[in-house]
């Protein structure tokens, strides 16, 4: 594997690989791999020529400062793990690579996607991922970037952007990836206290389980039984609970609305803020009566 850190070594190694008119995956990370990372690598892998992965701990993201020095960082770690996963090469750049006029924020016109759900309890957030993807993507040109679900509305977000920049890139979104106890893998579990982690699953059984209900109570109904269940375990608490429009992350009153929805939902357990979606089934797509 390749490991660049400046962008004249990107600019290089691409140079060399568009001649030879490879076809480029893009996985970008902020690094403390896990497999839900090595699953978009793996996608990528079976569809493109050559997969390209980036670390880098996007400052202009974190709304949390705190939150943005205590991200985990294990570089080494990540890049053995990425050789063993055949990666072709790692952009691995420091901030100054990136910002080399310091951290500007640039202002994208995300629309109500930046300010619902994730955007209204992390201010600022979608318009820092999109300034660093809208950089890396201008760096890497790839043919395809691999995004996860377990990121929802970034993933719409990103979408969002890549029209807006009129991007070729096409975004593929890869399943979330989860431990045995149903919990949605991500770099901040590793952080999640010894006494707090037989509950961390709790967020994502009530995901689990939403679609057994949809059509069968109301979303309010739904909703109320979510945050009766995870209310039980006192060290858990709730940011939101919410069912909505698959595309434009509006609430929903009803399960007649459309033929898709998302739950999502965000908890604290003391300092880890953990979030998780699923993408529910109707009951019209389903054929059930209701
Ligand atoms: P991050 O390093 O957290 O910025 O994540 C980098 C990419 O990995 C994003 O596209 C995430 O949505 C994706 N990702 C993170 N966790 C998971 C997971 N458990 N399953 C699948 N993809 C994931």
């Amino acid at each position: 594997m390749q490991i660049l850190t400046t962008i004249t070594e990107l600019n290089e190694y691409l140079a060399e690989q568009k001649l030879a008119l490879k076809t480029i995956g893009f996985v970008p990370t902020m690094g403390a791999l896990h497999k839900g990372h090595l699953s978009l690598v793996a996608n990528a892998k079976k569809e493109e020529d050559l997969v390209i992965c980036s670390i880098f701990v996007n400052p202009t993201q974190f709304n949390d400062p705190k939150d943005y020095e205590k991200y985990p960082r294990n570089f080494n770690t990540d890049i053995q793990l990425l050789q063993k996963h055949k990666v072709d090469a790692l952009f691995l750049p420091n901030e100054g690579e990136i910002y080399p006029k310091g951290e500007v924020l640039k202002s994208y016109d995300l629309g109500n996607l930046e300010t619902v759900l994730e955007g209204k309890h992390r201010k600022g957030h979608f318009q820092g991922v999109a300034q660093v993807v809208h950089i890396l993507l201008d760096l890497v040109k790839p043919d395809k970037l691999y995004l996860g679900q377990k990121d929802f509305q970034q993933v719409l977000i990103i979408k969002k952007l890549v029209s807006l920049i009129n991007s070729p890139t096409k975004v593929v979104v890869c399943k979330t990836v989860r431990e045995k106890n149903g919990l949605a893998m991500s770099s901040r579990n590793a952080r999640i206290l010894p006494e707090h982690k037989a509950i961390a699953p709790a967020l994502s059984h009530v995901m689990l389980r939403a679609q057994d209900q949809v059509g069968k109570v109301s979303i309010a109904k739904l909703k109320k039984q979510a945050i009766a269940y995870l209310s039980y375990f006192k060290p858990i608490k709730i940011d939101y609970i919410d069912v909505v429009n698959i595309d434009t992350l509006m609430p929903l009153t009803s399960w007649k609305d459309s033929d898709k929805y998302l739950i999502c939902g965000a908890i604290f357990l003391g300092e880890i803020r953990l979030i998780d979606n699923e993408i529910l089934l109707s009951p019209k797509v389903l054929k059930l009566n209701f």
